[in-house]
C-alpha cells in the first residue's frame, strides 16, 4: 500500500506544476481555418508540415490535455486531430489537412478578462508544390536505424542466453500518448486498455520469478514502433509481445487473434490490418521519408527465417493457451507485414485481444478481471513455450 501511496503523491505533484488546455475551438472562413487552443499559461511550441498524408504538427512543452480523449473530428482545412504526449516533456497536436495548406500565422494571444491565455494557428490554401517546400523534418526525432545495423546471429538453440537466469520478455502496450488507437465501445481507447494488459501481464510474469520484464511505455506516451522493436533488441529479449485490441467496420464480429511477421499475408483482413497498425507513426505526426510502409520490400534474411519460426511456435502456443479461456477469432494465428514485429534476432508476435468496435469485446477488455484472465493466459503460454524450447520440441530445425 505504502508504495501505491507514493506513486499517487508523485503523480499529483507532477500534475500541480503542469500547464493544462481547456479547449479548443476551430473557425472556418472562406479563406481560412483557425484554431484556437485555451491553455492555462503560455508555453513554448514548435510547428511544421509533413506531407504523405497533409499534416501540420504543433509540439508544445508538455500538457495536461482536460478536453476528452483525443481523435476528434476537425473542421474546415481540418479533417481530424489528436492529441497527447509525444515524449517526455514534448506534447504533440496533429492536425490531418484534406488539402495543402500553409501556416499561415501561430502565436499567443495573453488572457483577458473572458479567455484565458490561447494557442492561435491560421491555415490557408496553397498548391502541393509550395506545401511540400515548406514541409521539413521534424528536429525533434532522432531516428534509429535497426535494420541497417549490423546483426547478432541468432542462437536458436537458447544456449547464447542461457547464462542469464531469467528470460527477458519485452511486453509492448500498443499506441500511446498523441497515437490513441481504435476508440473503444465502451469509452476506454486501445492506448489505455493495451497499457492495462501489459502491466497485467508484466505483474504475472514477475511473479512467477522466472522472468524479467521490459515494458516499452508504462504510461501514456508516444513511441515510435521502430523504437520499440529498438528496445526488444538493445535487451537482447528472448520474447517480444505486442498487445493490442482490432476494431472492425462490422461490430458484431468478436475475438482474440495471435500475428506473426510475414512477408504476404494470411489474408486481406490481416493485410488491412498491418497496414493500419502500421500507420501509428504517420497518426503522431512523423515523417517516414522514403521508408516503407510495408514489409514487401524488405529483405527477410537467414536470421530473420530463423526467429520468424520461434514467433510461429510461441504464437502456436499462445493460441494453443488461449483456447477455451477466451473467445477467439475463426483462423486464430493469422500473419502480415507488422512493422512493430521485425526485429530480426527477437521472435516477435502481437496479439489483438479482441475487437473495440464491438461493445462486449470493449467492455469486458477494459475490465480488471477479463485483463487479468487474458495476462495469467499469456504467462502461461510463456512458461510452455520455454519448457518445449529447452525439451528441444519446438519442432524447429538447427
Ligand atoms: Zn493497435
Amino acid at each position: 500500500m505504502l508504495a501505491g501511496g507514493t506513486n499517487f503523491l508523485t503523480t499529483m505533484s507532477a500534475e500541480a506544476k503542469s500547464v493544462s488546455v481547456t479547449g479548443v475551438r476551430i473557425g472556418e472562413t472562406n479563406k481560412k481555418t483557425r484554431l484556437v487552443l485555451e491553455l492555462s499559461e503560455r508555453v513554448n511550441f514548435n510547428v511544421f508540415t509533413l506531407a504523405n498524408p497533409y499534416r501540420v504538427v504543433i509540439d508544445f512543452d508538455e500538457l495536461d490535455w482536460k478536453i476528452g480523449q483525443g481523435g476528434d473530428k476537425g473542421r474546415g482545412y481540418i479533417s481530424r486531430y489528436r492529441y497527447g504526449l509525444f515524449k517526455p516533456g514534448t506534447s504533440r497536436l496533429v492536425l490531418d489537412i484534406d488539402r495543402p495548406v500553409k501556416v499561415s500565422k501561430s502565436f499567443f494571444i495573453a488572457a483577458n478578462h473572458k479567455y484565458p491565455d490561447r494557442f492561435v494557428l491560421d491555415l490557408e490554401k496553397t498548391n502541393h508544390q509550395t506545401f511540400v517546400k515548406n514541409t521539413r523534418k521534424p528536429v525533434a526525432v532522432t531516428r534509429s536505424s535497426s535494420s541497417a545495423s549490423p546483426v547478432a546471429a541468432f542462437d536458436p538453440s537458447f544456449s547464447g542466453k542461457a547464462k542469464r537466469t531469467k528470460k527477458v520478455i519485452v511486453i509492448d502496450a500498443g499506441h500511446g500518448g498523441v497515437d490513441p488507437g481504435a476508440p473503444g465501445a465502451a469509452g476506454k481507447p486501445e492506448k489505455k486498455i493495451t497499457l492495462e494488459v501489459a502491466r497485467a501481464i508484466r505483474h504475472a510474469l514477475v511473479s512467477t520469478g522466472r522472468y524479467k520484464v521490459v515494458m516499452t511505455r508504462d504510461r501514456d506516451l508516444f513511441i515510435p514502433l521502430r523504437k520499440r522493436v529498438d528496445i526488444a533488441r538493445a535487451h537482447d529479449a528472448d520474447l517480444f509481445l505486442s498487445v493490442h485490441a482490432d476494431s472492425l467496420d462490422n461490430k458484431k464480429v468478436r475475438g482474440a487473434t495471435v500475428y506473426t511477421l510475414s512477408e504476404t499475408a494470411s489474408d486481406k483482413e490481416a493485410a488491412k490490418l498491418a497496414a493500419k497498425e502500421n500507420k501509428a507513426d504517420i497518426i503522431a505526426g512523423i515523417d517516414l521519408g522514403t521508408e516503407t510502409d510495408d514489409v514487401s520490400g524488405i529483405l527477410i534474411d537467414l536470421v530473420q527465417r530463423e526467429t520468424m519460426n520461434y514467433s510461429v511456435r510461441f504464437a502456436d502456443v499462445l493460441v494453443g493457451q488461449l483456447k477455451g479461456k477466451v473467445l477467439l477469432r475463426t483462423n486464430s494465428h493469422r500473419f502480415a507485414g507488422f512493422r512493430v514485429l521485425k526485429a530480426p534476432d527477437v521472435p516477435s508476435v502481437l496479439l489483438e485481444m479482441g475487437y473495440l468496435s464491438n461493445y462486449q469485446d470493449a467492455k469486458s477488455l477494459g475490465t480488471r478481471q477479463t485483463q487479468r484472465k487474458l495476462a495469467k493466459t499469456v504467462q502461461e503460454a510463456i512458461d510452455r513455450y520455454f519448457e518445449k524450447a529447452y525439451a528441444g520440441q519446438l519442432g524447429i530445425d538447427g
